[in-house]
C-alpha cells in the first residue's frame, strides 16, 4: 500500500505539470499511467509537431514539451506508476484507495483525474480465441525484443510499428508480416525496406490476408489466414502480434459515482473539484463553462487542483500563496536554495 498526499491518474502534460504545483506548495504526488512511456497524447499521438502555443515557448514539439516538463519536477522525485491502468477507487475514512490494474494499491486523500481522453489501449484481434492466448503467444507491445529471438513470429497491421518491428524482429527471428491491405500505411522508406527484406528472404510478406483463427491448446501452434477472395492458408507461428493502433477509453472511470457529461467529468472552477470531495479533474477530462482543450488550460486547472488538495491532505494548516521568485520555501522546495 502507498500512501501519498495526492494520486494522480494521467502522466500527460496536464498531470506533469500538477506535480509541479503540488510540490511547490509541500504536497507529494504518485503518478499512474495505463501507457508504457510518460507525455501521454504528446508523446503517443504526436511526439515530432511542433506546438506554439505554449506560454512563452514560441516553439516545441510534444516529445520536447514532455521533457522539459519532467526537468521541471525532478526535484520532486516522482514515482512513475506505467502500464497500470487505474481500476477501482472507494471511500476509505478520510482517504481513498485507489487499485490499479496491476494490483498496486494507493491510499490518499486526493485524487486527480488528468486523464485526458481516457486511456490509450490497443485495438484487438477480433477473433475469438485472441483474448484466451492474450501475453502468452498474443501481444499489442513489446517490452523485451529478445524474448522473441529465434521464434516464428506473425505481425499483423499496415503502419509504422508493423513495419518496424517486422524490420526489426527479422534480424533474429522468423517473421511473417501479414497486411489486410495490398499497400502499407506506415513511412515509405520502412515499406521499401519491408520489401527488400522480402526480396532477400529475410521477411515474408502476405497481403491481402486477415486472421481468421488461432490454433493450440496451452499455447499458439498456428493460425490461419484469409485473404479478400477467400483463399485460405495455415501458417505455423509461435506468437502473433497485432499493431493496429491505439483507441481511447474511458474505461474505469465511468464506474467511479462522478458526474459525466459526454464522456467529460464536469468541475467546479475555484478548485477544479468533481462532484466527489476529494477527487478533482482537470486537462482535457474536465468540463466547464467555456473549457478549452489547450495544454496551456490544464496548466492552470492544475495549479488550482493543487490548492483544493491543499485542505485536505493537511487540514490543521493555513495555505500560504507565495511567488517562486520570492519565497525562500519554495525555492528551498524546488532546491534552487540550500536549508
Ligand atoms: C494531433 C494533436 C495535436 C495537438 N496540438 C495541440 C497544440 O498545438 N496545443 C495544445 O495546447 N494542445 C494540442 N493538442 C491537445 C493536447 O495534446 C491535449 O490538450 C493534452 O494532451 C491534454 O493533456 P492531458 O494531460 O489532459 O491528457 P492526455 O495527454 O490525454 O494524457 C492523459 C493520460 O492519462 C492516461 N489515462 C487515462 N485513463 C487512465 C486510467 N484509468 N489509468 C491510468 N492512466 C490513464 C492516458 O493513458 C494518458 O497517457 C493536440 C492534440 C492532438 C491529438
Amino acid at each position: 500500500m502507498i500512501k501519498t498526499d495526492v494520486l494522480i491518474i494521467g502522466a500527460g502534460p496536464v498531470g506533469l505539470f500538477a506535480v509541479q504545483q503540488l510540490g511547490l506548495i509541500g504536497l507529494k504526488a504518485e503518478v499512474v499511467d495505463n501507457l508504457d512511456k510518460i507525455g501521454g497524447q504528446c508523446i503517443e499521438l504526436y511526439p515530432d509537431k511542433p506546438i506554439y502555443d505554449i506560454p512563452a515557448i514560441p516553439e516545441c514539439t510534444g516529445e520536447t514539451l514532455t521533457k522539459n516538463l519532467l526537468e521541471q519536477i525532478k526535484p520532486f522525485q516522482t514515482n512513475f506508476h506505467l502500464n497500470e491502468r487505474v481500476q477501482e477507487i472507494y471511500k476509505e475514512q478520510n482517504n481513498w484507495k485507489i487499485t490499479t490494474s496491476g494490483k498496486k494499491t494507493f491510499l490518499a486523500p486526493n485524487i486527480i483525474i488528468a486523464a485526458g481522453v481516457g486511456s490509450f489501449e490497443p485495438r484487438k484481434f477480433s477473433v475469438k480465441e485472441a483474448e484466451k492466448f492474450e501475453n502468452n503467444g498474443v501481444f499489442y507491445s513489446i517490452k523485451d525484443k529478445n524474448f522473441f529471438k529465434n521464434k516464428k513470429v506473425c505481425i499483423f497491421g499496415g503502419g509504422d510499428s508493423a513495419l518496424d518491428w517486422a524490420i526489426e524482429l527479422s534480424k533474429f527471428a522468423d517473421v511473417t508480416l501479414i497486411h489486410r491491405r495490398p499497400e502499407f500505411r506506415g513511412a515509405e522508406h520502412s515499406a521499401t525496406l519491408a520489401r527488400q527484406f522480402e526480396k532477400e528472404g529475410k521477411l515474408k510478406i502476405k497481403t491481402p490476408f486477415q486472421i481468421s483463427s488461432i490454433e493450440g491448446d496451452n499455447k499458439i501452434t498456428g493460425i490461419t489466414v484469409k485473404a479478400e477472395d477467400g483463399k485460405v492458408e495455415k501458417i505455423s507461428t509461435d506468437c502473433i502480434l497485432g499493431f493496429f493502433g491505439l483507441i481511447m477509453k474511458l474505461g474505469p472511470i465511468t464506474e467511479w459515482g462522478l458526474n459525466l457529461d459526454n464522456k467529460t467529468i464536469p468541475v467546479n472552477t475555484e478548485n477544479f473539484q468533481t462532484n466527489k470531495e476529494g477527487i478533482f479533474a482537470i486537462g482535457d477530462i474536465c468540463t466547464y463553462p467555456g473549457k478549452l482543450k489547450l495544454i496551456l488550460s490544464g496548466f492552470h486547472e492544475g495549479a488550482l487542483a493543487a490548492r483544493g488538495c491543499f485542505k485536505l491532505a493537511r487540514p490543521n494548516e493555513k495555505y500560504r500563496f507565495e511567488f517562486t521568485t520570492t519565497s525562500k520555501t519554495l525555492q528551498e522546495r524546488i532546491g534552487v536554495k540550500k536549508k
